[in-house]
């Protein structure tokens, strides 16, 4: 094979993508961050920034931090709510204030993380960006890996060190690498819009996160820092008709029955998704790599997805760093990558996530009842409302899987 062109290439600038690219390059190692669309994208995704996350994003610098702060509407407590009996178990995050320098949620969309660290490798002369430049495939021998671009001016090739796949669930490189991923997808769809309404004057002490439980239907109540968000829940029988799913009428009846208002809402955004629970067989094989959506997928009641993303991303940019700068071996380090991240991601965020949905989603009253019993409980004992806090901002799982040899 040829000289290598660059020491890491990238594959997808989402935030797992961005944040891998700003570590490598503000430590001077030569990366090539590469993003099929024309420019960033803008999708409503991901909003909840947990306390681990906001502070790996401070040990970026640049003034990423700041600028996040500054943007975004932290969330120092959140809900969770009984809509038939009144009953509200609100978790006050300041008591994990001596675990971390945030203690609280940041509520901002992901694509504002993503603008603002494409703006900082601009600056930084060890970093390239560039964007219309898909991944189409990729050869790897002992040394090296020929990464094959389809871009606007056609075919061609770029030879680095190391590859790693952030391209998302559909990651073509986990597919060409024959890596299965394995688990399976609900066969339900989750239903997410967005509204200028404002819920906070309607609901009494409304925290900007909110998870809500109804006889009839569940939702999430977030709080973004432009606009209200609603997620909701929809049944395997209507999944494929889509046209109605994401109909005005069936949104305007949607959240009619969480706030029975004068007159239509105006919606945002709208969009339907499919929810998976899917971990990758193995993270890396060879010099070719995985993190965030590319090996692990789940349901997004905790917002450990791109969190849980973003920690990979750390922990992987750490070890390239050890084998690229000081020598380590780089399959002892990868296989070390392979047991602190994918088994958490397996025992915990996967398991996390479906007691998640589960309780959501449990239609009868005693179950229902006992759900809300336990989390007024844990709310109201300083002690276990910590326990409970330190586990769901997943500063518990980032600190076990530092531990991990
Ligand atoms: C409605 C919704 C709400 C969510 N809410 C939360 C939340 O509150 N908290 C949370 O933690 N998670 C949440 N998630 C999950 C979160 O959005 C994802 O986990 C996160 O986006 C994953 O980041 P990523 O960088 O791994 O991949 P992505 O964000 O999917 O980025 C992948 C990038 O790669 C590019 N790409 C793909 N293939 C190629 C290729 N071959 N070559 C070059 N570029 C390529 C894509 O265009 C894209 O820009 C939510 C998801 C949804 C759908």
């Amino acid at each position: 094979m040829s000289q290598p062109t660059t020491s890491v290439v990238i594959a997808g600038a989402g935030p797992v993508g961005c944040l891998m690219a700003l570590y490598l390059a503000q430590r001077d190692i030569d990366v090539l961050l590469l993003e099929k669309e024309a420019q960033l994208p803008v999708d409503l995704r991901a909003s909840t920034f947990h306390p681990p996350s906001l502070e790996m994003i401070a040990e970026l610098g640049f003034g990423v931090i700041e600028a996040m702060l500054a943007k975004g509407l932290v969330a120092d407590r959140y809900q969770y709510r009984d809509r038939r009996s009144g009953e509200v178990a609100s978790f006050d995050m300041s008591l994990i204030a001596d675990s971390t320098r945030f203690p609280f949620r940041l509520q901002l969309e992901q694509y504002e993380f993503t603008r603002l660290v494409v703006d900082r490798l601009a600056q930084l002369p060890s970093a390239s960006v560039r964007f219309g430049c898909e991944v189409t495939g990729f050869e790897q021998d002992d040394d090296h890996v020929a990464v094959q671009l389809d871009t606007a001016a056609g075919g061609e090739t770029v030879w680095a060190d190391f590859l790693v796949s952030t391209e998302g669930a559909r990651s073509r490189i986990r597919k060409l690498a024959n890596i299965d991923y394995l688990g399976f997808t609900y066969n339900e769809k989750f239903l997410v819009v967005s509204t200028d309404f404002p819920f906070e004057d309607v609901f009494e002490d409304l925290a900007w996160v909110n998870y809500v439980s109804d006889p009839e239907e569940w939702c999430v109540i977030l709080r973004t820092e432009k606009l209200w968000r609603v997620l909701f829940p929809t049944t395997p029988e209507t999944a494929e008709d889509e046209a109605r799913l994401l109909s005005d009428a069936f949104i305007q009846e949607r959240l009619h029955h969480l706030w029975d208002k004068e007159g239509d809402y105006h919606i945002g955004h709208r969009t339907l998704y499919n929810v998976n629970q899917r971990v990758a067989e193995t993270y890396f094989k060879g010099r070719v790599l995985l993190a965030g959506d590319a090996c692990h997928i789940n349901n997004p009641l905790g917002g450990m997805g791109m969190n849980g993303g973003l920690h990979d991303g750390n922990n992987l940019a750490a070890k390239l760093v050890r084998i690229i700068r000081d020598g380590a071996p780089h399959l002892a380090e990868f296989e070390h990558y392979n047991r602190q991240r994918r088994d958490l991601a397996v025992r915990f965020v996967q398991e996390h996530t479906i007691a998640n949905k589960k309780l959501m989603e449990a239609r009868d009253m005693a179950t229902q009842q006992a759900r809300q019993q336990m989390l007024m409980e844990t709310a109201a004992d300083p002690v276990k409302a910590k326990a409970f806090l330190l586990e769901r901002a997943m500063i518990n799982c980032v600190r076990d899987s530092e531990a991990l040899a």
